[in-house]
């Protein structure tokens, strides 16, 4: 089997989209896989989603694209600004897209999902070891694929996990792993680069992979979009 690209988080920023699909492509991987959250924050969602439709590749929606397609109205007042202004960008026809994407999917070899196995419909953040562990009980694959916390990681079950700057990670034969694949469009842990994950069988490892991208072309479509400052200033620190 062949590489698999996990991408994860765009929330509507094209410009790191295109990077990291523009680096998927050199690396001449086929097999792409993404995890959600397409929309929400950033400036370009209608381009995003149709970037990712493009591709034909299994999708699962994250909790922005849940929002956004299901007209939840109960939204924090945070959030409502800007989930009303994506709303208004997509059509109906888009929104109907995101509310068909299933919340899981299973490959020969993996599965994946936006949040967690443990009640994915609840968007409950993996963070402790104990959540960790609720996942792994619901886990059939060898590997699960979530992002959500915009933060790269990797667990295996039976070991401490692993949050320290990951890099090149071996698959460990007969152990469970999730990967969080860390976030394309609005990376949080310091690092401003797109994040993405090559899971290569052939060499039985995962590679975590950073991409630089035009950070001040996204900052200015943001604020020129009349969304919040904050949204593009967090950009360039990776928070
Ligand atoms: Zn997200």
């Amino acid at each position: 089997m062949n590489d698999l690209a996990v991408i994860s988080d765009i929330h509507g920023n094209l410009h790191a989209l295109e990077a990291v699909l523009a680096d998927i492509q050199i690396r001449g991987i086929t097999d792409i896989v993404c995890l959600g959250d397409i929309v929400g924050y950033g400036a370009q969602p209608v381009e995003c989603v149709e970037r990712i439709r493009a591709l034909g590749c299994p999708t699962i929606p994250g909790n922005h694209d849940s929002m956004v397609a299901c007209d939840i109205e109960n939204l924090s007042e945070r959030i409502r600004p800007t989930m009303e202004w994506t709303r208004q960008q997509l059509s109906a026809e888009q929104k109907s897209w995101l509310a068909s994407l299933p919340l899981t999917v299973e490959g020969d070899d993996y599965e994946a999902v936006h949040a967690s196995l443990w009640q994915p419909e609840t968007w409950r953040y993996l963070i402790t070891a104990d959540e960790a562990r609720l996942h792994f009980k619901l886990q059939r694959q060898p590997v699960c694929f979530v992002g959500h916390s915009h933060q790269p990681r990797l667990w295996v079950e039976g070991e401490e996990d692993r949050s320290e700057t990951l890099g090149i990670e071996d698959v460990r034969p007969g152990r469970k792993h999730i990967v969080n694949v860390g976030s394309v469009g609005q990376p949080r842990d310091r690092e401003p680069d797109a994040c993405y994950v090559i899971y290569s069988r052939p060499r039985r490892e995962f590679r975590f992979q950073r991409v630089s991208y035009d950070i001040a072309s996204a900052q200015k479509a943001i604020i020129a979009a009349g969304l919040p400052a904050s949204y593009a200033s967090r950009l360039e620190i990776g928070r």
